[in-house]
């Protein structure tokens, strides 16, 4: 198979996103996908896009609490320990990271990522004219605690010092704005600019978009191999023996990423991050709003007339089997906080299982590969990736076009920790 124009590998919201941008700058691309395309992380996540989310994973107080969830089995964090140099040097940059400077210096350009991201939503929304329940609302930081509520207090005053905007609401306030909803908190932050979409609709939709524009989809195909000449990529061999040239190559991999850079030559720090979700079609009650029940981290997205919960953060490698202890810490979750939910109504769903492909300082790689001429890559969005995606296919077009851009920085840069 011979292609002149791109090839991005990855049919994730990341080489999604890249595809439409490219296709519009009037590039000719192919993207190549291992599987159906429906079975990534960009399908059934909590579909939250979230400029209020400028504190990255990696931040103080973060390695403490993950020791403390890691006692309890239904909590929302796991590591399996495991004989990985990988895992050590991930969990030790990790460490490295998790600094008030690191936060600093990452909110910003997290910010300035995150509201580019909206907007280009907004305007992917206008250009297509697709449905995907884009609903700009705002999304609740629930607390159940007060510790919880001060915790989330001092982040909502770290996003108002970056302009962002943000509230911070009594239960009572928080029931006028939903009303038809009860829940046990004793205080909410409240952040007007983010929103919810439904992931799938946006995925299937976008890519019917992009392949009526001419994008090639080739599905059920797995890059194996690459093909490297000095400082070019040349082609990807693919598992059914094809082989794809082409001038540029991006790499959207998710979760995978890391073993398809090392095929040249190329490390990449990076970890799946296993997270689930249910998704209840007839709940009980269906809020307006998005919101994260802030001690359990656990998400509540109205889609649509279902309602989705998600939530844990497991690594374990790119296993994909479902942990019981964490699905039913995720129940009491619910439970714990929404009291017009009964057991039997969470009981009997389908748990969707998601990698997230997550970086050790929280912040995506973005941009060219180092020692390559035609090598790009678009992962490491981790908990934001339907967030981040549109900014950052819109920056690797903008650098595959021009050579430079103006969402740049060397904090995403894929070489930071090389
Ligand atoms: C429970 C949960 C809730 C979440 N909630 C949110 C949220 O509310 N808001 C938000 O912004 N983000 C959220 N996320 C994160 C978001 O879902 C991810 O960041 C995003 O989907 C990652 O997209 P991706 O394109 O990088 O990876 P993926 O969607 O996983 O796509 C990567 C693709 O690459 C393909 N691939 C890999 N290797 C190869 C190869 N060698 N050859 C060919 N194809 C290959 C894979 O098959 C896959 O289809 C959530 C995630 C989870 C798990």
């Amino acid at each position: 198979m011979s292609n002149n124009g791109i090839i991005i590998i990855g049919a994730g919201i990341a080489g999604v996103s890249a595809a439409y941008y490219l296709n519009r700058a009037g590039y000719e691309v192919t993207i190549i996908e291992k599987s159906s395309g429906r079975d990534n992380c960009s399908y059934g996540n909590a579909g939250m896009i979230v400029p209020s989310h400028i504190i990255p994973l990696s931040s103080p107080g973060m390695i403490s609490k993950g020791l403390r969830w890691m006692l309890d089995a239904e909590s929302p964090f796991y590591i399996r320990p495991r004989l990985s140099l990988d895992l050590l040097q991930w969990l030790w940059k990790f460490k490295q990271s998790s600094t008030e400077k690191h936060v600093e210096e990452s909110g910003p350009l997290l910010r300035d990522l995150l509201m580019a991201s909206r907007d280009l939503l907004i305007q992917i929304e206008l250009d297509v004219e697709i449905d995907f329940s884009f609903k700009k609302k705002g999304l609740f930081m629930f607390c159940n605690t007060d510790y919880g509520l001060s915790k989330e207090i001092e982040i909502a005053k770290k996003a108002l010092n970056l302009g962002i905007p943000a509230e911070i609401l009594s239960p009572e306030e928080v029931k006028k704005l939903e009303p038809a909803l009860d829940i046990k908190i004793v205080g909410a932050t409240y952040y007007p600019n983010d929103a919810h979409i439904h992931p799938g609709s946006l995925m299937e939709k976008l890519k019917s978009i992009i392949e009526k524009r001419g994008v090639r989809i080739s599905y059920n195909t797995q890059v194996t191999d690459i093909i490297t000449n000095g400082e070019k990529v040349e082609s990807v061999i693919t598992s059914d023996n094809q082989t794809f040239t082409g001038k540029t190559f991006i790499n959207c991999a998710g979760a995978w990423s890391s073993s398809f850079m090392s095929m040249a030559d190329r490390k990449l720090l990076l970890q799946a991050g296993k997270g689930y979700s249910i998704t209840l079609e007839n709940p009980p009650v269906r809020p307006d709003y998005c919101g994260i029940l802030s001690e359990k981290k656990v998400t509540l997205t109205p889609m649509y007339n279902s309602l989705r919960f998600a939530g844990t953060m497991e690594i374990v490698g790119t296993d994909t089997s479902v942990n019981p202890k964490k699905i039913s810490g995720l129940k009491n979750s619910v439970l714990e906080y929404l009291p017009q939910f009964e057991a039997e109504d969470l009981e009997g769903h389908e748990v969707w299982t998601g990698l997230r492909p997550c970086s050790p300082d929280g912040l995506p790689y973005v941009g060219a590969v180092a020692g390559y001429s035609n090598f790009y890559t678009s992962t490491g969005h981790a908990m934001m990736g339907m967030s981040l995606a549109p900014s950052s296919g819109k920056l690797l077009a903008d650098l595959v076009m021009y050579g430079k851009s103006e969402l740049n920085s060397d904090l995403i840069s894929p070489n930071r920790f090389n």
